[in-house]
């Protein structure tokens, strides 16, 4: 049925509507009205979403220019279905009350785990990690680049499709759960995951995961050009400051270390192969660097499936320190970085220290500074795509090595950030574990929803 809602007229798919329901729309409004953030709690089972989305979706309506799009948070893949569901049915409602055909876009996003159709890589791969991989070693824009010379190099013809035509056709509106983008893709030959990025630019609602808006791993690749007009919602907002802590989190074990050596050593033979063979390729990377890395952003829409911890924009505008330009010198670095953190895993008890104390112990111990470590997750993305190294997931542990220097030496204002180390001994296994961690005392212990403003730098 219709409500009214201090004047704004709002539509209800519910034959009832519980008091609790009302009131938290009309708090809703009121928070709109004064564009303030607000936090919401309604017991489970009450019909949260369907109030809090019948509301937005009439705002929406009756102002456009006030809030061009709502970006729904949530934590798991059932739970931004639900949402979706929710929001299908609501339209529905619209549609039968009004007799109107409603230019409305919505859609979910996931992961390429949960969007791919390649028949090759979604069926056989279990995890994220390794379809990101298979992805990247298809549509890398080195890989890309390769197939003019050599047309036998395996490619992924739903991303090619897409890259030639998918983005000058908008996604029709609707409303889109992953299944629907993943049968629109089949139908249209393109790749549901690079469709659905795209389409959050212009869709009017977006349901997706904390991390595509909190994770600066991947925020600023994913959610940088979203509207400055859009409602931002985190469900179950009592997560966020784990999400955060999380996202800002790198576990590093022994195992890891011994990882990354080889890692290293085989970045190390590839470099010596390469300057064998075409040496200009590690000139022209030194010539890049000097620049700074602004132009080694242009190709990230595929290649960055690793994401890095953000840099400041001033940074990237900086010249990569010359102490890591070269390649070998970097790797040079890098194996320092490498034997200093195991010299620390050497620990006979636990140890808390800050993110200021350990750098500087690291300058005592290796005489590695600041500067070079805030490079070093972007350093080794340019070494990777310049080694043209396809199958990136073998390099895990190495990049995780580098994103830890980058959060470690980047992220140190305004937050405490702990670093702990610790043994924790288990009948048989021992693990030293490295573990840096950002404790945010901003965020509230217990939200259940928080409505947000967006602002697209995170
Ligand atoms: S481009 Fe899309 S369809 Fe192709 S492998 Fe990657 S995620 Fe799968």
């Amino acid at each position: 049925f219709r409500l009214n809602i201090e004047g704004l007229l709002v539509y209800f798919p519910y034959d009832y509507i519980y008091p609790e329901q009302y009131s938290y729309m009309l708090e809703l409004k009121r928070t709109l009205d004064a564009k303030g953030h607000g936090v919401l709690e309604m017991p489970s089972g009450t019909g949260k979403t369907i109030s809090l989305l019948s509301l937005i979706v009439a705002y929406q309506r009756a102002f456009p220019l006030e809030v061009t799009k709502l970006i729904y948070c949530s934590r798991t893949v059932p739970e931004i279905e639900k949402v979706v569901e929710e929001l299908r049915k609501l339209m529905e409602f619209y549609s039968k009350e009004t007799g109107e055909n409603h230019n409305f876009l919505a859609l979910a996003l996931s992961s390429r785990k949960n969007l791919c159709i390649h028949p090759e890589v979604h069926t056989s791969l279990r995890f994220g990690k390794e379809v990101d991989g298979k992805c990247h070693s298809l549509t890398a824009s080195y890989i890309r680049a390769q197939r003019h010379s050599n047309p036998n190099q395996p490619e992924c013809r739903f991303y090619e499709e897409f890259d030639a035509v998918g983005r000058q056709v908008p996604l029709p509106a609707g409303i889109y759960n992953l299944d629907d983008l993943k049968d629109f893709g089949r139908r249209k030959g393109w790749c549901p995951y690079y469709l659905a990025r795209y389409s959050i630019l212009h869709a009017n609602i977006v349901v997706y995961s904390y991390h595509y808006l909190l994770d600066p791993k991947i925020a600023d690749l994913v959610s940088k050009e979203l509207a400055k007009k859009s409602v931002v919602v985190f469900d179950e907002a009592h997560n966020i400051d784990n999400v955060c802590i999380d996202s800002m989190s790198v576990n590093i074990t022994r195992r890891t270390l011994d990882r990354c050596q080889n890692n290293v050593d085989t970045l190390q033979n590839t470099i010596h192969n390469i300057k064998e063979t075409d040496a200009a390729k590690l000139k022209e990377e030194y010539r890049r660097l000097v620049e700074g890395l602004k132009e080694a952003n242009v190709a990230r829409e595929t290649d960055i499936y690793l994401a890095n911890p953000v840099l400041p924009d001033e940074i990237l505008k900086e010249a990569v320190p010359g102490n890591i330009r070269t390649a070998e010198h970097f790797v040079g670095f890098l194996k320092r970085f490498l034997e200093y953190l195991k010299s620390r895993l050497r620990v006979q008890h636990v140890v808390q220290e800050s993110a200021p104390q350990f750098l500087k112990d690291i300058f005592d111990k290796v005489c590695i500074d600041r500067k070079p470590l805030r490079f070093c997750a972007e350093r080794l993305q340019s070494l990777l795509r310049t080694l043209e190294i396809a199958d990136i997931a073998d390099f895990s542990a190495v990049t995780l090595i580098s994103n830890f220097a980058t959060l470690v030496s980047t992220y140190s204002q305004g937050t405490e950030r702990l670093l702990h180390i610790f043994k924790l001994t288990h009948v048989l296994s021992l693990f030293v574990v490295l573990r840096l961690c950002l404790r945010s005392t901003s965020i509230p212990e217990s939200l259940t929803s928080a409505l947000l403003p967006w602002h697209p730098s995170p």
